[in-house]
């Protein structure tokens, strides 16, 4: 789960990571008081969406007065931030985060991360931060030092120093990295974070380090022990349909093709859409209704692969196992019914009551196309 810069910021406070001091509005007409609290300039406007490349989008902008912090809120909350990492559809913005600015003296790069090849935390490092890292790492990758920890050992001394050389750094700066880094670590490993980035890390002209940006993932799947990070989800920055399936429990990714389908168990989905692929189509989805599914959570989930106005056509493909055949099928025919299907359907069933499913999407009065094996089941949905 990605959270906010704000809230990112919240935690590193909490962790004793220096933070420029800000305030997060919702409605421009907030954003006068809020620079009046903060009582200092300049101050810096920034859209909080959840992708980066926001400064080169026009979603940061640094302000020398209040009125310019007005008029940038004005600009900047509504609008559709189009970043390299939105897609051209690009994020409405809701939400800014009015804060202090400081005066940069170097931008850094720092950021941790699972590295699945190491099995541990690795840190990344590099003294070209900034808005150009992206262009750094593929240019001058040289640039850019990794440091690998054994989570069983944490982060050691000698691993700080390590990166603070590889940094440049020297003097106040040195130290002040060096109890921030085992501060981060921390944070990382407490948080089950998956990624942790700060780009720019800067030291300002008066010898200070801050985390000027801070990007967080959290591990989703460690959420039930951690209610505070949970309640950082914010729906507005998933996509529609996704969080819809959040909602009802169903494992629901969106990929954009125009094959919904629909199948029991996340390996079969995965077979399913190389099948897919194989006959020439698109996947629409990913969608595992899962083994002890009922008729209502199928009802949902079909629900929610027509809502996708890209789906063509959708293929639904169970081996009735602990969801029997006959369950789906009624599933499926309640949803239809309530929606309405105007894209045509195949079926591939087989197990547990496949002939009874059979027979109640037989007499639905649906437009189906049943198929015999899995290979037929993608030819004729590739082809429709
Ligand atoms: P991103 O583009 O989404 O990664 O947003 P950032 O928070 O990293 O901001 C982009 C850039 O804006 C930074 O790399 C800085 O160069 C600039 N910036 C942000 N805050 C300040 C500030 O307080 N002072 C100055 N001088 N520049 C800032
Ligand atoms: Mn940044």
């Amino acid at each position: 789960m990605k959270i906010h810069e704000y809230q990112a910021k919240e935690l590193f406070r909490k962790y004793k990571i220096a933070v420029p001091e800000g305030r997060v509005i919702t409605d421009p007409a907030q954003a006068k008081a809020a620079a009046a609290k903060l009582d200092s300039l300049p101050l810096v406007v920034k859209a909080q969406i959840h992708a980066g490349g926001r400064g080169k989008g026009g979603g940061v902008k640094l302000c020398a007065t209040p009125a310019e912090v007005e008029e940038a809120a004005r600009r900047i909350i509504g609008m559709t931030l189009v970043t390299r990492q939105t897609g051209n559809q690009g994020r409405v913005v809701k939400k800014a985060l009015i804060e202090k600015g400081l005066e940069i003296s170097r931008e850094l790069y720092l950021a941790m991360l699972v590295d699945r090849k190491n099995a541990g935390i690795m840190i990344m490092a590099s003294s070209a931060g900034g808005i150009n890292i992206e262009e750094t790492a593929a240019k001058t990758p040289e640039k850019i030092i990794s440091i690998n920890i054994n989570p069983l050992a944490g982060i050691q001394a000698y691993q700080c120093r390590q990166a603070a050389f590889g940094l440049n750094l020297a003097g106040p700066v040195f130290k002040q990295f060096s109890t921030m880094l085992p501060r981060l670590y921390r944070l990382f490993v407490e948080c089950d974070c998956s990624l942790l980035e700060i780009n720019p890390l800067v030291i300002s002209k008066d010898g200070r380090l801050s985390a000027l940006d801070a990007k967080l993932d959290i591990d989703s799947n460690s959420l039930f022990r951690h209610p505070d990070l949970a309640s950082f989800y914010d729906e507005n920055e998933v996509d529609p349909l996704e969080a819809k399936a959040a909602s009802y429990k169903l494992n629901y990714i969106n990929l954009g093709g125009t094959i919904g389908n629909m199948v029991n168990g996340a390996g079969l989905a995965m077979a399913t859409m190389d099948i897919i692929k194989q006959a020439g189509a698109e996947p629409a989805n990913f969608l595992d209704v899962g083994g002890g599914a009922s008729t209502e959570m199928v009802e949902n989930g079909f629900k929610i692969i027509l809502a996708d106005k890209n789906v063509k056509g959708i293929l639904i493909n169970i081996f009735g196992g602990i969801l029997r055949c006959d369950v789906l099928a009624e599933g499926v025919v309640q949803a239809a019914g309530k929606i309405g299907v105007k894209v045509p359907l195949v079926v591939r069933m087989a197990g547990t009551n496949a002939e009874k499913g059979r027979r109640i999407l037989a007499e639905s009065g649906l437009n189906l196309i049943t198929a015999t094996d899995l290979g037929d089941a993608a030819r004729k949905i590739a082809t429709i």
